[in-house]
């Protein structure tokens, strides 16, 4: 963990699960971040109560609105997080916000497919291209000229759910719209490695696992890991991320899956 050194970090859905955990994780590096930007789309609201009293005490935390599916929201948290850096880049987006749909392949709709697709796919898309100036910006001031997360680094959180090459518990959970919204992310993240190493930026897509959290908690099953063990073998994995990872899908051990 002491490779990682972050002096900014974004992550959307900051208010609880693995993104609230990482957060905390954040705060409690050696090196800690001189800025978390901890957004989340309701920053008042009950499921924010937690991030906001960490805020109240650390400083270097700043909550941001950001509802992934609201371009117009999306650009303001950009507007806003760009201030807040007063001319310096951001090392390291984190795409972790997603939500599922326990529906099977029988039952799944159209309007579950959008939706789906909206938060998991076009939200990563659409706000990595709205960093991408403070991205480029971390890239080119840092004094190293390899990929790391502590240059500049997009991570998106993804799923083996969403590795065509795996058949992961399909007799468990169908979720099928959630899979094909993942292989698309796994999809962009291969693009977005492509279309940014000229910019020094690394891309990366992470399976955390399955863990403990309101998604993870699927009725009459408990996840074999807790958010803590997720995000604490996660960032060991970011510490270690260079450009042989750029492109790939890891999981929270640093495994990579196959696509
Ligand atoms: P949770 O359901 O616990 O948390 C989801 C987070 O995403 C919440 O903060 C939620 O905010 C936020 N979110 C959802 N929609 C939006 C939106 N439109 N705009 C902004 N934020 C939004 O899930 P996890 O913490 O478990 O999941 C985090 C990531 O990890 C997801 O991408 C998920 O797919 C992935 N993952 C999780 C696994 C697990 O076992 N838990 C396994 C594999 C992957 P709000 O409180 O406002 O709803």
């Amino acid at each position: 963990m002491a490779g990682l050194r972050v002096r900014s970090a974004l992550l959307t859905g900051a208010n609880r699960g693995i993104g609230l955990g990482l957060v905390k994780h954040f705060l409690q590096l050696p090196n800690p971040p001189e800025r978390i930007f901890a957004a989340c789309r309701d920053p008042k609201g009950e499921r924010a109560q937690e991030l906001q009293s960490l805020a109240s005490k650390h400083p270097s935390l700043v909550i941001i609105p950001l509802d992934v599916t609201d371009p117009a929201s999306i650009q303001a948290a950009a507007a806003r997080v760009t201030e807040h850096l007063k001319g310096s880049g951001l090392n390291l987006l984190i795409n972790n916000a997603g939500i599922v749909k326990w529906n099977s392949l029988d039952t799944t709709t159209r309007e579950e497919m959008s939706e789906v697709y909206a938060t998991n796919t076009i939200g990563p898309l659409l706000v990595s291209q709205a960093f991408l100036p403070l991205l480029k910006k971390a890239a080119q001031g840092s004094p190293s000229s390899e990929l790391s997360c502590s240059r500049a680094a997009i991570i998106n959180i993804s799923s083996i759910g969403g590795s065509i090459a795996s058949e992961s518990s399909w007799d468990m959970i169908q979720i099928v719209s959630y899979r094909c919204s993942k292989a698309a992310l796994n999809m962009l993240t291969k693009c977005q490695s492509l279309g940014y190493r000229q910019h020094g930026i690394l891309c990366a897509a992470l399976h955390p696992g399955w863990v403990q959290t309101d998604m993870g908690s699927v009725s009459g099953h408990t996840p074999p890991l807790t958010v803590d063990m997720s995000v604490q073998m996660m960032l060991e994995v970011f510490s270690k991320l260079s450009e042989k990872d750029s492109g790939t899908l890891l999981d929270w051990e640093g495994k990579v899956i196959p696509w």
